[in-house]
């Protein structure tokens, strides 16, 4: 029997046609699984490193039999295919896909932590992650991303851009 989760994902990017890349990604995150909500896209200034371009931000959530090394596979070969090339990580970069959440499960390996370890600190995760999930708590840290938000700390102004 298939065993379907919910996956959430981060989709940013911050070289090129941003939005073309988001959406591009977002129809090939739709042949790994159905495709079920998806956030507005945020601006926000590159976190961690200034003076790069600033990012766009969405949040998808998406129902996936795959498991989550199986989904991380997948996201890898799209950014792949859309021509992410190996960078520093942070580096700018046309598409950045993430996993936020899967389900409940926790995962803590060198190649996959789930929950994504930065969500708590970024406000370009958590605005997007409020507009979908506002009462969905945090597996770990176990608050919701409701609270995670107002208590976060992070200053860059997070900007609703389209959608
Ligand atoms: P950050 O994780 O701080 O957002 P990044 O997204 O820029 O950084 P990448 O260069 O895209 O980092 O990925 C580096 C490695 O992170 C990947 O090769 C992958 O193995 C690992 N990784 C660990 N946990 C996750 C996760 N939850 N989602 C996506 N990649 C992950
Ligand atoms: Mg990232
Ligand atoms: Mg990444």
């Amino acid at each position: 029997m298939e065993y379907v989760k919910q996956a959430v994902l981060l989709l940013g990017s911050n070289l090129g046609d941003r939005l073309r890349h988001l959406a591009d990604a977002l129809a090939l995150i739709g042949d790994v699984g159905t495709v079920r909500a998806q956030s507005a896209i945020y601006e926000t200034a590159a976190w961690g490193r200034e003076g790069e371009p600033p990012y766009l931000n969405q949040v998808v959530t998406l129902a996936t039999a795959l498991t989550p090394l199986e989904l991380l596979d997948a996201l890898q070969r799209i950014e792949q295919h859309l021509g992410r090339r190996p960078a520093d990580r942070w580096a700018a970069r046309i598409i950045d896909l993430d996993i936020l959440f899967f389900g409940d499960t926790v995962v803590r390996t060198g190649r996959l932590e789930i929950p994504h370890p930065q969500i708590a600190w970024r406000r370009f995760t958590l605005v997007p992650l409020a507009e979908l999930l506002p009462d969905f708590i945090h597996p770990s840290i176990g608050q919701t991303v409701r609270h995670l938000l107002a208590e976060c700390a992070d200053t860059l102004p997070v900007t609703r851009y389209a959608g």
